[in-house]
């Protein structure tokens, strides 16, 4: 039989049209109406952030937070290189400057012993990135932060319903940002969120999201007429967007149980394969619960990975490696800066595989994946 395995499936948990319809009949179609208040409440109940704000990306998300944190020409943002490129840009359009520093072996994440070395006059902030939906080293990054007078902004783009020690994902820095995009755990298509953890930071939030005006707080009538307070942008969702993102947080609970069956599942099925160190399978700390947002293995260094992906294509499943990284594309060079030699970010971002996730994967499929992955790289 031949297999066509998608390497992702957005999945809709039946009532987003319903909603969508709600929104509509209701004419409520402009941002910050119900649906949009609906999912900012349960982001910051879920969260323990102090206000959540939804925004039309992650991406978007960022911006706001380099606009927030006044980012001015030159400078300096700690950042890994092994991440998306919105994570730098944000900053860059404001122009900062990413400073790159290498990963840990172990999760991927931004290696907090590195980051005191990349400090200087210049550092404004600390962008750590929850890679796969694994919390970053927090504890020892909001202290450094705080001995070096930095801000922390959390990149926790695939970080929706993970924690670390206990505490949401997004919610630790001062700022953090989640996204709904269609190819993570909970979406509305384009969609992402800004948690707002810094009190102080609250309301200028606000304001930079809605044009750079106080509309929010005259809508909430505490003012009797809004007007241009500072520089800011068109940042919301329409409500149809909040109207299907409320669909998928109902159920974000759901979801992540699936998606954590599923790759427990690969875990098992790929052991044999690390006992003959053929591969290396996801580290996860003890203190870190995950959302599964992601199942990668990392080859061993003789595998030829791109044999192993033209192999599993070959038999009908879509598997893909993940960042180019920043430090080596050409916007890197350009606005970046690195620290140090980036050897773990080299290294492993050229091992690296990632294998289809989603909800609705099954038993049968995920078997004959690991059989086909086997057999590619036992050859
Ligand atoms: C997906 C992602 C983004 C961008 O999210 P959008 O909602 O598509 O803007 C940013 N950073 C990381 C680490 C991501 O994985």
């Amino acid at each position: 039989m031949t297999q066509d395995i998608q390497f992702n499936r957005p999945f809709m948990t039946g009532k987003e049209l319903y909603y969508i319809a709600e929104a509509k009949f209701g004419n409520m179609l402009a941002g910050d109406g119900p649906f949009t208040r609906r999912c900012h409440e349960w982001l910051e109940n879920k969260s323990g952030c102090d206000k959540a704000l939804l925004t039309h990306s992650c991406t978007a998300a960022l911006e706001m937070a380099a606009l927030l944190l006044d980012i001015k020409q030159g400078d300096e943002i700690i950042m890994p290189s092994y991440t998306f490129v919105s994570t730098a840009n944000a900053f860059v359009l404001r122009g900062g400057v990413p400073v790159f520093v290498d990963i840990r072996e172990d999760t991927l994440n931004l290696d907090e012993r590195l980051i005191e070395s990349a400090i200087n006059q210049r550092t404004r902030a600390i962008v750590p990135v929850h890679y796969a939906g694994v919390a970053c080293e927090m504890d020892t990054i909001m202290d450094i932060a705080e001995r070096h007078g930095l801000m922390v902004v959390e990149d926790a783009a695939q970080g929706v319903m993970a924690t670390y020690k206990g505490r949401a994902l997004g919610s630790i820095g001062d700022l953090g940002a989640y996204s709904f995009h269609e190819t993570k755990n909970v979406i509305s298509g384009e969609g992402g969120a800004l948690l707002v953890n810094a009190p102080t930071l609250a309301m200028r939030a606000e304001i930079i999201r809605e044009k750079g005006t106080d509309r929010s707080r005259f809508f909430r009538g505490e003012v009797d007429k809004y007007t241009w307070q500072e520089a800011g942008s068109s940042l919301l969702p329409g409500e149809l967007v909040a109207a299907f993102l409320w669909a998928q947080l109902e159920e974000a609970e759901r979801i992540t149980n699936d998606r954590l069956a599923t790759w427990q599942r690969y875990h098992a099925l790929l052991e044999p394969l690390e006992v003959k160190e053929l591969l290396r399978r996801p580290i996860v700390p003890d203190e870190c619960q995950h959302n599964a947002h992601m199942y990668y293995v990392l080859l061993a260094p003789e595998i030829d990975r791109q044999k192993v992906l033209n192999e599993l294509k070959k038999n009908g499943i879509s598997s893909v490696f993940h960042y180019v990284p920043l430090h080596s594309s050409p916007g890197g060079e350009r606005y970046g800066r690195v620290q140090g030699e980036l050897e773990v970010t080299n290294r492993q971002s050229e091992r690296l595989v990632r294998l289809p996730l989603w909800v609705g994967l099954t038993a049968e499929q995920q078997e004959y994946i690991a059989k086909v992955l086997t057999r590619a790289i036992s050859s």
